[in-house]
C-alpha cells in the first residue's frame, strides 16, 4: 500500500456528530489508514505516491448503508441484477450491513440449515470484498427452535448481526425477546423490521412489538415500505434504547418527520441511514445519498448531521473502526460536491436543497476505486487525479 495527499479540500465532514466538521484542507493516507487531517501547511507530504487535488470539494467518511440483503456475491435474485455492489461504491457506499439474506433461493429455515447458511454469509464476505467494498453478511434469520447453543456457535464462527425479525418465522413477540437476549449477551446487533408487511408473509410490527423485544435497531421506521404512525417512532425513542433507521425503500415524507422527531428530542445520534436494497423498489445506487437529502431537505437536518447518519452513527452502533474521518482509522473516504447544474454552491448547499450529491470519487484502504462515478452527475468543480 502507498501513500496519498486530498489537497484543496473545501471542506471536511466527519461523520462525528459530535464534532461533524473539523478546520483544514488536506488529508493525508498513508498504509491505508488516515494519518493527517488539518491545513496543508502542517502536513508531512514526504513519499506522497498519489494526489487528489479536490479543487474546493468535500470529503466525507464512506458512506456505510445500514441496511442492505445481499445473497453470495456481488448477485441479486431478487432483481436478477449484477453488480449492485460495485454499482453503491459508485454512489460513495463502501461499507454495508446486512439486514438478513432472505432473498437466497431456498433458503432452509430448520435450525441447522439457518446456522449454516448464516455462517457461509458471513464467511464469504469477510474474504469476498465486492470492488473493495466491506460487506457484513451473515445476519440470522430467526426461526422457531434455533436454541441459545446455535447462537453460541454462530458467534463462535464470528456471526455478529441477527436479521431484521418480522421477515422469517418467529413472530411471536415473547420468542421474539428470548432469542433477542441470547445474541446481545453474545454481542450481536438485533434489527427488528417495523412498519407494514414489506412481502407476502412478512407481518404489521409497532411500537408494542419493540418495546418489549428491545432490539439495537428498530429498522425502517419510515416504512419498509409502509411507514409506522409517528407516535408509535416517539413511543420507540422514548421506551427503548435502539436506533431508528430511515431507509430509501421506504415513504419519503416519513424519512423527513423521524428526522425531524429525532432533532426535537436532540437525538440525532440515534437515527441510521440504510437502502434496504435489493428491494421490491429495485436496486439503489445512490440510495444513500438520496436519503441524506431527504432527512436534510425535508426533516430541516443540517446536513452534516444527515451525513454522520449514514457514517459515523453506523459505525458506532456496530463498532465499526470506519465511518469518522479521524487519523488512525481507515482511509475509507468519498470526495463530493453539489452536483453539476445544482443550484447549490457546494455539498452541503446540494443536500440542504433536497439535490442528490455528485461523486468524483470513493476510496478504500486509502485506495481510489475509480476517477468518474458512473452514477452520479458530474461534480461542480473538476477534481484531478494524479499517479
Ligand atoms: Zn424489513
Amino acid at each position: 500500500m502507498s501513500s496519498m495527499i486530498i489537497r484543496n479540500i473545501g471542506a471536511i465532514v466527519t461523520g462525528d456528530i459530535a464534532g461533524p466538521t473539523v478546520e483544514g484542507d488536506t488529508i493525508v493516507v498513508r498504509e491505508g489508514l488516515i494519518d493527517f487531517v488539518g491545513p496543508e501547511s502542517k502536513a508531512d507530504t514526504t513519499d506522497i505516491s498519489s494526489v487528489i487535488d479536490a479543487a474546493g470539494s468535500t470529503v466525507l467518511p464512506g458512506l456505510c448503508d445500514n441496511h442492505v440483503h445481499p445473497v453470495i456475491g456481488d448477485y441479486t435474485p431478487r432483481q436478477r441484477a449484477l453488480d449492485f455492489i460495485d454499482s453503491s461504491l459508485h454512489g460513495g457506499v463502501t461499507t454495508m450491513m446486512s439486514a438478513g439474506e432472505p432473498h437466497t433461493p431456498g433458503r432452509p429455515t430448520d435450525p441447522i440449515g439457518v446456522k449454516a447458511l448464516t455462517i457461509l454469509a458471513h464467511k464469504s464476505f469477510a474474504k469476498l470484498r465486492p470492488s473493495g467494498v466491506r460487506v457484513h453478511a451473515g445476519a440470522v434469520m430467526l426461526e422457531p427452535g434455533l436454541s441459545e447453543a446455535d447462537f453460541v456457535e454462530m458467534a463462535a464462527a464470528g456471526v455478529r448481526l441477527v436479521a431484521e425479525i418480522g421477515i422469517s418465522g418467529v413472530k411471536d413477540v415473547d420468542e421474539a425477546a428470548t432469542m433477542t437476549g441470547w445474541a446481545q449477551k453474545l454481542g450481536m446487533r438485533v434489527m427488528v423490521h417495523t412498519g407494514g408487511a414489506s412481502i407476502p408473509g412478512s407481518g404489521v410490527i409497532g411500537a408494542d412489538f419493540v418495546v418489549k423485544v428491545q432490539p439495537d435497531v428498530a429498522g425502517h421506521t419510515n416504512g419498509g415500505p409502509t411507514a409506522l404512525p409517528l407516535a408509535d417512532v416517539e413511543r420507540i425513542l422514548e421506551e427503548t434504547s435502539a436506533r431508528v433507521e430511515v431507509v430509501h425503500n421506504g415513504n419519503v415524507k416519513a424519512a423527513g418527520e423521524v428526522a425531524a422527531l429525532a432533532a426535537r428530542r436532540d437525538e440525532l445520534h440515534r437515527v441510521v441511514i440504510g437502502t434496504d436494497s435489493p428491494a421490491g423498489s429495485g436496486v439503489q445506487p445512490l440510495g444513500i445519498l438520496r436519503v441524506m437529502s431527504w432527512v436534510a431537505s425535508l426533516g430541516g437536518v443540517a446536513p452534516e448531521a444527515a451525513v454522520a447518519m449514514a457514517t459515523g452513527n453506523i459505525a458506532a452502533l456496530h463498532s465499526l473502526p470506519v465511518g469518522v474521518i479521524e487519523a488512525g482509522r481507515p482511509a475509507d473516504l468519498v470526495v463530493v460536491d453539489a452536483p453539476l447544474g445544482s443550484q447549490a454552491e457546494d455539498a452541503m448547499g446540494a443536500l440542504a436543497i433536497g439535490d442528490t450529491l455528485a461523486v468524483a470519487t470513493a476510496i478504500i484502504d486509502g485506495v481510489w476505486r475509480f476517477t468518474k462515478s458512473r452514477n452520479t452527475p458530474p461534480t461542480t468543480r473538476p477534481v484531478i487525479f494524479h499517479q
